[in-house]
């Protein structure tokens, strides 16, 4: 029998609304197998994941404060999902434990694991399925970094000894036994790993929008769903923003070729948008996609004859790589010489390492710029379309929107526009425009 791995979203497990139509997808199809499971996310625009709610637990009891006021909205949100499903079952047990465990101090990820470990474990009594813990199968090395070959053969091993089965998405566990997470929105990571585990035909990845769009719904009006992207496409769009899909869970279906399928858990009619290693076809509309980041600061260093002085950059990164802070992007001139980075990772030591750039590289001049956004075009047939680069520009010199940095990887997959974060929304919107036909 075809083996097809699904992942649900916090938006697909919010109630028990919810829970019924995750239910009724899965019993469509009973190639519908292996089935990893988000914490509840928002059933309203101004309600909290059950995620963020646990993370408040850990702040509340490092600052000595009582957790019992926030523990108890989050006991009743799973005890509303029992009880309006009508099952016969009872976390309370769970809940105690838990509780007991924040209140000795146990390790923050350990806290957020569950979210997704409790609805993974009502979900999997809901549909008659087992439920196999995460902590058993997934596993990070030493270093923090996953281990995949080892989670691969462990998790492969476990997973088709049942038939089927739910599995919590976001966490596995150290080399030393403690329970650590993904980044935020990791779940899709597990529904990744999994899929390669059962050597899955597909991973569904069902969410509460019908496909990866050209561009962020809250930003342009309507766009347009995507019906192919390339998993490079897609790491591009979803690294830049477009978080429908986590950007790392790509990987471990990569290795093993399984197309992920984004679906719409509230519209599962819809065909959603298929991500594959290749796509024959060109893209109608020449990009993909759009998406991006605020959050962005620009370091500029300048130095006459800095072209001809071999081993400049190496200091410039290697003062860079002593603060350990990873870098986006690297555009440079004649005798300037720029280091994009994450604004946060540079707050708290932003004088130190401007003082030690200066020490090593004996530079004119260092400024840093804040309120930078960074602005993906990505899209597998502008390599082969000439002047794709000049729409965008153009666009954007139309829509009055001053570029402050470029860059284009040597793959033209991708162009990088830096603008003002102030112009953010109007550069996404004039490059959707430009390439995507509206009535507007
Ligand atoms: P889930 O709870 O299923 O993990 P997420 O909230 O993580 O869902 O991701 C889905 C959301 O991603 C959508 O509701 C949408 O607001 C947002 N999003 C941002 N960019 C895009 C895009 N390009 N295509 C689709 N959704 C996007
Ligand atoms: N619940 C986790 C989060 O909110 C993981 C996920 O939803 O994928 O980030
Ligand atoms: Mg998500």
């Amino acid at each position: 029998m075809s083996i097809k791995a699904l992942k649900f979203g916090g938006s697909s497990l919010a109630d028990a609304e919810h829970f019924k139509k995750v239910a009724a997808i899965i019993k469509a199809d009973e190639s519908r197998r292996y089935v990893v499971a988000s914490a509840p996310g928002k059933r309203y625009a101004d309600d909290i994941k059950v995620t963020d709610m646990l993370y408040a637990c850990f702040k509340a009891v490092r600052k000595k404060q009582d957790i019992e006021p926030h523990f108890a909205k989050i006991e009743q949100r799973y005890n509303q999902i029992i009880s309006e499903l009508g099952i016969d079952f009872s976390l309370d047990e769970e809940f105690a434990k838990i509780k007991y465990a924040i209140n000795h101090y146990v390790g923050e990820d350990y806290i957020a694991s569950r979210g997704e470990y409790l609805n993974s474990m009502i979900l999997a009594k809901y549909l008659g399925f087992d439920f196999i813990d995460a902590e058993d199968g997934i596993f990070f090395k030493e270093n923090g970094t996953f281990d995949s070959e080892r989670t691969n053969d462990e998790l492969s091993a476990i997973l088709l000894q049942h038939e089927r089965a739910v599995i919590p998405g976001f966490y596995g566990t150290m080399p030393n036994g403690t329970i650590k997470t993904f980044s935020r929105g990791g779940s899709d990571i597990t529904g990744s790993i999994v899929a390669r585990a059962v050597d899955a035909e597909l991973y569904e990845n069902w969410t509460d929008v019908s496909g990866m769009l050209m561009a962020d719904p809250r930003i342009v009006k309507n766009p347009k769903v995507i019906r192919v992207i390339t998993y490079n496409e897609l790491r591009e769009l979803s690294y830049m923003g477009a978080t429908v899909l986590h950007d790392e869970a790509i990987f471990p279906v990569r290795e093993a070729r399984i197309p992920i399928n984004i679906r719409n858990t509230n519209a599962p009619e819809d065909e959603g948008t298929m991500i594959v290693p290749f796509a024959d076809k060109p893209n109608e509309n020449v990009i993909t996609g759009v998406a991006g980041k605020v959050g962005f600061s620009i370091i500029n260093i300048d130095k006459s004859m800095m072209n001809s002085e071999v081993g400049f950059g190496k200091k410039v990164l290697k003062v860079i790589e002593n603060h350990e802070i990873c870098f986006e992007h690297l555009p440079s001139g004649i005798d300037t010489m720029s280091v994009v980075v994450s604004t946060s990772d540079i707050d708290a030591i932003r004088e130190d390492m401007v003082n030690e750039m200066f020490r090593k590289t004996k530079a004119d001049y260092i400024n840093i710029e804040d309120g930078l956004a960074l602005i993906a075009v990505v899209g597998r047939s502008m390599v082969s379309q000439i002047g794709t680069a000049g729409r965008v520009f153009s666009a954007l010199g139309n829509a009055g929107v001053n570029i402050k940095m470029i860059d284009q990887g040597s793959s033209e997959l991708s162009i990088i526009v830096g603008v003002n974060e102030a112009e953010y929304a109007t550069t996404i919107n004039a490059i959707y425009k430009e390439f995507v036909k509206t009535n507007e």
